[in-house]
């Protein structure tokens, strides 16, 4: 699954608003699933579904029930038959005609079915079938309603534990089976599910007709998916497998570029893990409410709109690359996580982890002038600070119940996974890699592993403690911070501690934290640091001594003070962009643990400030305005803006106007310049920016496109109604699912009281997807100049919030609360959601408060450091 980026924060978490806590168990076990047959009937209109399902299992012993997992299904006839002898030439286990009816017991809490049999079931094969109902509900999980203005679609989302609302299941990783799909829809709708079509006939009543698929091979239940609607699709294919590319009529038009990438990175994937795609066809289908940001169904992915959707012609570089690496991260995971699969929830962090990591090398192989490697050292970043507030967890955690899963998926088993696959591929190297996945694969096809059989084959492999170094970062929390000592004589004195920002404190009775970590420098071999080493060789190492090549390491480094010294002296010539993000990275992190000060972390980042490439400059430019936003404060924020304008201003006055086929990267630096120099006040960049602003809500082309969003956002500061109902019409109207996204955010930037409230009550509209409503009251929680009066109206209007939330959306309004800066909001955010508890979003809650306790503290700290800076700086 890839999460929906979204606008807010890099920790993004699941979780369940109100209702009746979860606390589902494993299945008892002693039934082995092999096979089900579905047929499937749903009433779009009625918002239900009827299913009529057997299932083939086989016990381990007699037994008089057989519990598996149901959640809001209402079971009709139960029966089950045993399994004959097999015939010598039979291959299918024929089952006799002695049925036995079942009672049927359900615990709802648990959401389990136990079925009941009054004479005891032998061991052995047997067969249930099961008649039932179920709803097409408005959640975004389980088998439920997408709409648009025209129509209702059925589409399903299964992970985490959700199949069990289509159909009645082992709904368990490991109880892996195979799969026959049957659909019964109306004439005229389609159906689409893992697998090709096999039949389609009329019947079994008039005016509809029945979609039967292939066999599937062996998988889990959360990997299952089918779809009913009248998509339309785009066809392609690639190493001999069609591809379709599918969205609602209306947006058939934008999947051109989602089934170029697919073709392309098909046939790399086949290359890259040495195992032909298994699944005979591949669909991709954009879908108008969707939780997440896409799924990895096998053989069907299902995705977000935004997140597949892009116009080939019209539409932005940063656009497609979120596409093509959205695309990469769902397909990657078709080999790994669907043909392998982990045995338990425990080792999510493993299938995330990877096609996170593998989602960006794959697209930028496809694209090596997308520059990926930079949005990977900035991703790395914001991992790294959330892994560095004392409320974060070890990478595998125990899971059981589906509120402990769902918890699971956050920015932890995203973004650091895949960062510790990331420097073990950059230590062990490209190619050593690449079989160790392979082996690992092979020998687990259609099955499940855990971590340990993917480090043991890459330890096997690499004849490197590739072990040690994985399970020293997957079991212990937290970031290490490598200090190095100044060198001599071709050593470098090198201590490791777990490193926690500002405010985090210490817990002295734990045991510290000491990791097995591949030091990899600039111009030298990686050296491996253990819990006992000392120091490290660097003869050979360049002028100057990096320690995080490429910045693939997943930790923290500081330097003696005449090395950092010669490093931030050498930054724009001796180091990378990606190394440069690290640098900007590290000092701006060690600063807020209390190494160095702000004024330092100024100086650097305005020395990178006409870097020409834009990630770099977004990263000091980003940090600039935290500091005038979180610590500065009355006049030292005035003087602060006017030092960035000073700064600032020669720079993008250098780059002078935009020239016809300037490139994606000097847009986006453009836009990057503008937009800070108007946050700082400029006062021609905000005049440009509201004659921009007028001159595209009037229909026409501004002078400079380049700054269109910008612009926007500027000038929206002071907007007015007028302004405001134009905006609001795009964001009503749009039919590109990008430009309606960046319409309805663009609604959170408007500043004037009565405007702000309009965004809040709209968000909470039946106007607005649920998908998208969490999204503008996080962003206007987010910000100083709105967080008050969000704040306010969420407290007072949690009924609304909590009856209009999906999965998620609950616990990401309690993270946005997080952006707050005071002892006082602490107490209300913790009071609050004490008196109001969100499901499944009891970490993130303590990551919240932390994260307003990191910013109390570092303002205390830093606000006479900045003044001391500012004395010097400003004038
Ligand atoms: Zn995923």
């Amino acid at each position: 699954m890839v999460f929906w980026r979204g606008v807010v924060a890099a920790g993004l978490v699941c979780g369940v608003v109100g209702g009746a806590r979860v606390e589902a168990q494993r299945l008892p076990g002693g039934v082995r699933p092999e096979h089900y047959s579905l047929m499937i009937t749903p009433d779009l209109r009625a918002a239900t579904f009827t299913g009529s399902e057997t299932i083939d299992v086989v016990l381990e012993r007699a037994t008089n029930a057989i519990t598996l997992n149901a959640a809001e299904i209402e079971f009709g006839a139960v029966t089950a038959s045993v399994g004959r002898e097999r015939g010598q030439q039979q291959t299918q286990i024929p089952f006799g005609n002695d049925k036995q009816n079942a009672a049927v017991t359900l615990d709802a809490a648990k959401e389990q079915a136990t079925l009941s049999f009054a004479r005891a079931l032998p061991a052995g094969p047997v067969r249930l079938a099961i008649e039932y109902k179920g709803i097409l509900n408005d959640k975004l999980r389980g088998f439920y309603l997408s709409k648009t203005k025209l129509r209702s679609y059925g589409v399903t989302q299964f992970e985490a534990t959700d199949a069990r609302r289509a159909f009645p299941s082992f709904d368990e990783p490991a109880l892996k089976a195979t799969f026959d799909v049957t659909l019964v829809v109306d004439q005229g709708d389609t159906a689409i599910s893992n697998m090709r079509a096999v039949s389609d006939r009329a019947g079994p009543v008039a005016g509809k007709h029945t979609i039967g698929f292939a066999t599937t091979p062996k998988m889990s239940t959360y990997l299952v998916a089918w779809l009913v609607g009248d998509f339309q699709c785009r066809e392609g294919k690639a190493d001999g497998v069609p591809i379709r590319a599918c969205a609602t009529p209306d947006k058939a038009g934008l999947t051109k570029f989602a089934l170029e990438s697919a073709k392309w990175l098909l046939h790399y994937y086949d290359g890259y893990f040495g195992i032909k795609y298994p699944m005979g066809k591949l669909d991709m289908v954009a879908i108008p409410d969707f939780e997440a940001g896409a799924m990895e169904n096998f053989g069907c992915i299902t995705f977000r709109e935004t997140e597949m959707l892009v116009d080939e012609r019209e539409g932005s570089i940063p656009a497609k690359k979120e596409v093509a690496e959205t695309v990469a991260h769902e397909m990657a995971h078709q080999w790994f996580g669907d043909m392998v699969t982990p045995e338990w929830w425990d080792n999510l962090w493993l299938n995330e982890g990877f096609a996170t990591w593998m989602e960006s090398k794959a697209a930028a192989a496809w694209h090596p002038d997308w520059k990926y490697d930079q949005d990977v050292a900035g991703d790395l970043d914001d991992t790294l600070d959330l892994d560095a507030q004392a409320t974060t967890r070890a990478v595998r955690a125990r899971a059981e119940t589906p509120a402990q899963i769902d918890e699971l998926f956050d920015g932890i088993a995203y973004g650091k996974a895949g960062a510790v696959i990331g420097m073990v591929e950059n230590w062990v190297g490209e190619e050593v890699f690449r079989k160790g996945v392979h082996e690992y694969l092979a020998a687990h096809l259609y099955g499940n592993a855990t971590a340990e059989d993917f480090w043991d084959a890459q330890t096997k492999v690499s004849v490197l403690p590739v072990d040690k170094v994985m399970r020293s970062f997957v079991e212990q929390p937290g970031v290490p911070l490598i200090t190095l000592g100044a060198a001599s004589g071709g050593q470098l004195p090198v201590t490791q501690r777990r490193f926690l920002l500002a405010g985090a404190g210490g817990d002295a009775t734990r045991v510290p934290e000491v990791w097995t970590v591949p030091l990899c420098f600039k111009g030298a071999p990686c050296r491996l640091v253990t819990p006992e080493t000392k120091d490290v060789e660097v003869s050979g190492a360049g002028a100057f001594i990096y320690a995080n090549v490429g910045d693939k390491g997943y930790y923290r480094t500081n330097y003696a003070a005449g090395q950092l010294a010669a490093i931030v002296a050498n930054a724009e010539t001796g180091l990378t962009p990606a190394e440069r993000i690290g640098l900007l990275g590290d000092r701006w992190a060690l600063m807020r643990g209390g190494e160095g000060t702000v004024g330092e972390f100024l100086d650097l980042a305005l020395a990178v400030k006409a870097d020409p490439n834009a990630e770099v400059v977004d990263s000091a430019l980003d940090r600039l305005e935290t500091v005038a936003k979180r610590i500065a404060t009355g006049d030292d924020r005035a003087w602060l803006d006017a030092v960035v304008r000073r700064e600032i201003a020669p720079v993008y006055a250098a780059m002078g106007p935009p020239s016809k086929h300037e490139s994606w990267e000097r847009v986006e630096l453009r836009e990057t310049l503008f937009g800070a120099l108007g946050e700082a006040g400029d006062p021609a960049v905000l005049a440009e920016a509201d004659s921009a602003t007028a001159t595209l809500f009037s229909g026409h082309r501004p002078a400079d496109p380049t700054i269109a969003d910008a612009a926007v956002a500027l000038a929206a500061r002071k907007g007015d109604a007028t302004m405001y109902d134009k905006m609001l019409r795009v964001a009503q109207n749009a039919s590109d699912p990008d430009l309606k996204a960046d319409a309805l955010h663009l609604l959170t930037r408007f500043e004037e009281p009565i405007l702000v409230m309009r965004t809040l009550e709209y968000a909470v509209s039946d106007e607005v997807r649920s998908q998208d409503s969490w999204t503008l009251i996080a962003l206007l929680l987010s910000r100083r100049a709105t967080q008050d009066l969000a704040w306010q109206f969420v407290q007072q209007h949690w009924t609304e919030i909590a009856r209009k939330a999906t999965v998620s959306s609950g616990a990401r309004i309690v993270e946005a609360t997080g952006a707050f800066c005071s002892v006082e909001r602490r107490d209300e955010v913790a009071s609050f959601f004490a008196a109001h508890p969100v499901t499944s979003a009891e970490r993130t809650l303590a990551k919240a408060l932390n994260g307003i306790d990191d910013c109390i503290h570092l303002r205390a700290a830093q606000e006479p450091e900045l003044r001391k800076w500012l004395d010097a700086h400003a004038q």
